[in-house]
């Protein structure tokens, strides 16, 4: 399992413990003693929706990727560029 870094806006979060970090492995950890639990259980997470206790994140939501950019991939298809044969 490689190494995976949090898009801008987006964290880790341990769901079992609540800790942070901005990559999967804890090289940007924010949280102290990210450990390999902590990389099994991490979620990524909206910065922005964290609820913390003290150091610890009790609530999140979970990250969603780019909307717009699964708005774009869906409209090829359904675009009117194909034209339907004329007099079938
Ligand atoms: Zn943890």
């Amino acid at each position: 399992m490689a190494n995976e870094i949090a898009p801008r806006g987006a964290i880790f979060v341990c769901t079992h413990c609540g800790k942070r970090s901005y990559d999967l492995y804890g090289d940007q950890k924010i949280s102290r003693n990210w450990d390999v639990s902590c990389v099994l259980n991490a979620v990524l997470c909206d910065e922005k929706s964290l609820v913390m206790k003290g150091d610890l994140v009790v609530s999140a939501d979970p990250w969603e990727e780019s909307p717009f950019e699964d708005e774009m991939e869906s409209q090829p298809g359904d675009s009117q560029d194909s034209t339907p044969p004329i007099g079938a």
